[in-house]
């Protein structure tokens, strides 16, 4: 099998051979139709998450042994099965839920296998879609997708189970009080469609690209603001009716979460997704006087995957822009969502 791997962190993906596993026990051997390529691609492949302060959280300090997979957004047809790997046939297309744990502690139990302690993320931990075959511990992690095409498919793992994770958070106010998303790239696009089929009632979308803002108005946000206007804060405030309860941070920059608790009403929550990195230092007496809530969303639990694509179904909710390219262009498809010049979302085809 073939696989564009980190062979050095902050520097080019290498293609290489290996041969393919045959999967035992429970596991299943898919040939992959669809990867996406995700922001936190970036920050794997450079080495490290930006702490702020000048630290550094380091993919090697974290366990990471290279070369290394990438790719946690991943549509495959099985092409094998281990013994124990029951109900699964060759054929079937199947969404991967990349965040798995360890199974067996009491988080994962509970079906937040996404927060165990021991995770065993494919992509991150464990070879992921950057390849043309990958290779899933257990049947249960595989979401038959076989009404969807593959490239459409391939992001709901991550980039639609994080805001669907993020705007679960926000409760039944959804449906009476208006929602600021910050970020209208791939996830931004991604929320604002399932704000509206969560029967959301008004997404402010905050972006500094006016190519994104555009984008954003063009998928049904309420208003798109420019978050470097001098007068934002009193933009977003006049948007959303006066007052903002909701703030979803999907960038995750100094700039983006001082922006959202600026603009929060007292008993508003922040919830940061976004992974761009940096630290904000915050008045503690404000925490209780404005009664805020800050709040942290990583991906989402197998149940809520389950539960996004039934709401994709039921709403025939239209895919965010995807643009297909062929794998051997993995390195060039990281380069220009580095750039920045990415519309919704890459997805690498084999
Ligand atoms: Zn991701
Ligand atoms: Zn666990």
């Amino acid at each position: 099998m073939q696989s564009y791997d980190i062979v050095r962190f902050g520097e080019k993906l290498q293609e290489r051979e290996h041969p393919t596993p045959s999967p035992s026990g429970t596991e299943v051997l898919l040939r992959v139709t669809a990867a996406g390529v995700c922001h936190s691609d970036l920050h794997i492949l450079d080495g490290y998450f930006d702490l702020g302060g000048g630290k550094k959280l380091s993919m090697a300090e974290r366990g990471m042994k290279l070369p290394h997979t990438l790719g946690h957004e991943t549509v495959g047809t099985v092409v094998a099965a281990g013994p124990g790997a029951i109900g699964i046939a060759p054929g079937g297309s199947y969404l991967v839920y990349p965040w798995i744990g360890c199974s067996d502690c009491a988080i994962c139990q509970a079906g937040e296998e996404q927060l165990c302690l021991a995770p065993r993320f494919l992509g991150i931990h464990h070879s992921g879609g950057y390849a043309d075959h990958i290779v899933v511990p257990h049947p249960r992690y595989l979401l038959d997708v076989s009404d969807l095409p593959p490239g459409e498919a391939a992001p709901y793992a991550c980039s639609g189970l994080t805001t669907y994770g993020a705007l679960r958070k926000i409760g039944p106010a959804i449906e009476r009080d208006s929602v600021v998303i910050i970020g209208a790239g791939g996830l931004g696009l991604m929320a604002l469609q399932l704000h509206r089929a969560m029967n959301g009632r008004r997404a402010i979308a905050v972006d500094i690209d006016p190519a994104k803002r555009e984008a954003a108005t063009r998928a049904g946000a309420y208003a798109a603001i420019d978050g470097a206007a001098t007068d934002a804060v009193a933009q977003i405030k006049e948007a959303a009716g006066g007052q903002v309860w909701s703030v979803i941070d999907l960038v995750g920059s100094e700039t983006t979460a001082r922006l959202g608790i600026d603009s929060l009403t007292k008993g508003g929550k922040l919830i940061v997704v976004g992974l761009f990195g940096g630290a904000i230092s915050l008045s503690l007496p404000l925490l209780p006087q404005r009664a805020l809530t800050l709040q942290g969303s990583y991906v989402g639990s197998p149940g809520e995957l389950r539960e996004l694509l039934a709401l994709v179904r039921r709403h025939k909710i239209p895919s965010i822009p995807i643009r297909e390219r062929p794998l051997r262009e993995a390195n060039s498809a990281l380069e220009a969502l580095r750039a920045g010049s990415v519309i919704g979302r890459t997805v690498l085809r084999g």
